[in-house]
């Protein structure tokens, strides 16, 4: 099933030539902008000058902070008149930023949405249950408009109010979810307590997205459900949901590439990564008009899936699950440790409940990392000596992939506080003990 089957299956060919008229176009109305007028005249470089994908790398990168420094309209392409939405960023890290759209630009996005949802499975006949937050954040209208426009029976709950969620799964025959994954291991642990089989509900299909999970996480949450996980990737400078999205095959994301320019590069030199190899996402705005963006420095490692194409018949090229973000490595005694692994492990142990914290410390000059894991239901009123057993256990496949070793503290199952929208799993008390 396809939303746009033309647009979908375009030859790569047709594709790159739609890319190279488009990208001209888009740093046209990009030099427009009080932001990108001085950016060009700084580089030296006359807009013109781009003629086509093969000029992309003259242009220089745009970064979280040039958004920042650009508060609240130097980015600004199109008269306000024009402009009828903003969002902003949930700020995971620092101060927001903000995102415009006119008309066009929020029909575009809905129709990547309605696309992305398509090509998951999702159609007419489903109940989708919206369970993202409503507002600023991207996460809830966003699908919500692509849903609307496949026509599922959309229904707007927002995160939060976790019974009534449940209730509204069961009373309304909800087929399809959208929520971050920390939230949904934490229904997932709500709706057992409630007695109810989380399989016997009529979920389907689930998005996840707007953090990084592990695929063991993706499993876990299949198998508790009885569903089909879709991975599901954006952010608001890039419009937020529907820049990416796993098809029914689930072989990797399809990155709309009518839409978005992407390259991956080398963090450290800005360079092209070797192909198929991680490095940072960049991504470049082909049809906004309020606000296009030009090689955003997007901060998500990934890598583009190298070989055969999807068999879906979808040309648009796949990335792989977000691995974490620049910004979000932890230095720890001087190793490099990404949440993502310690959440790789945690969640290939079937000892190990839904949720955990990374706290770290610094004892004298030494980093402490200590991680806090809820155990599987009834286990943690086992024997004693049976916890630590388990304690040894986790604490052991940590060393093996982290080359440190954390101390790993256990913890009734729901004492950790919940995620209703991204988690956050690092408590990093190094600075304050350092002043
Ligand atoms: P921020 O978190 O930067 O304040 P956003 O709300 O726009 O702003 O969130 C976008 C970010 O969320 C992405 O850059 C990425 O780090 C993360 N994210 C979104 N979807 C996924 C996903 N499917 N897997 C992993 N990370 C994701
Ligand atoms: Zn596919």
């Amino acid at each position: 099933m396809f939303w746009d089957e033309g647009v979908e299956t375009i030859s790569r060919r047709e594709l790159e030539k739609l890319q190279g008229e488009r990208l001209r176009e888009s740093v046209a109305r990009a030099a427009q902008s009080p932001f990108y007028k001085k950016r060009f005249a700084e580089a030296g470089l006359a807009p013109e000058r781009i003629k086509g994908l093969a000029d992309l790398s003259r242009i220089p990168f745009t970064t979280k902070d040039d958004l920042r420094i650009s508060y609240p309209y130097g980015m600004l392409a199109v008269p306000l008149r024009e402009v009828v939405r903003m969002h902003a960023s949930s700020g995971t890290t620092g101060t927001p930023t903000v995102i415009y759209h006119t008309a066009a630009d929020i029909d575009g996005w809905a129709g990547l949405c309605a696309r992305s949802i398509v090509a998951a499975g999702v159609g007419p006949d489903d109940v989708f249950q919206n369970m993202m937050s409503y507002g600023l954040f991207t996460g809830g209208l966003g699908l919500h408009y692509g849903a609307e426009k496949v026509g599922c029976l959309t229904i707007p709950a927002g995160p939060g109010n976790t019974a009534r969620q449940i209730k509204f799964m069961q009373d309304f025959g909800t087929t399809a979810v959208h929520m971050t994954p920390s939230y949904a291991l934490h229904v997932a642990d709500c709706v057992r307590e409630a007695g109810i089989d989380p399989a016997g509900l009529t979920l389907r299909v689930a998005f996840f997205g707007a953090e990084p999970y592990s695929a063991g996480t993706a499993r876990k949450l299949e198998a508790m459900f009885g569903l089909t996980a879709i991975n599901s990737y954006g952010l608001s400078e890039m419009n937020g949901p529907g820049v990416a999205f796993e098809c029914s095959e689930r072989t990797g994301m399809h990155l709309w590439e009518d839409h978005y320019i992407m390259e991956v590069v080398d963090p450290r030199t800005g360079g092209p990564a070797a192909e198929g190899e991680v490095g940072e996402l960049v991504l470049t705005t082909l049809q906004r008009t309020a606000m296009p963006v030009l090689r955003y420095r997007t901060r998500d490692l990934t890598r583009v899936i190298p070989g055969e194409p999807c068999p879906c018949g979808r040309t648009h090229r796949r990335i792989d699950r977000i691995m974490g973000r620049t910004d979000d490595m932890l230095i720890i005694r001087g190793v490099n440790v990404f949440p993502s692994q310690v959440e790789h492990v945690l969640m290939g142990l079937p000892e190990v409940g839904n949720n955990y914290q990374i706290v770290l410390d610094r004892v004298g000059h030494l980093d402490r990392m200590t991680i806090r894991v809820e155990l599987y239901g009834k286990l943690f009123h086992g024997e004693l000596r049976e916890l630590r057993d388990i304690q040894r256990k986790i604490e052991e496949a940590l060393r093996a992939q982290l080359v440190l070793t954390p101390k790993v503290e256990l913890v009734e199952p729901g004492t950790l506080p919940a995620s209703m929208g991204k988690a956050v799993r690092v408590i990093d008390n190094r600075q304050a003990e350092d002043e």
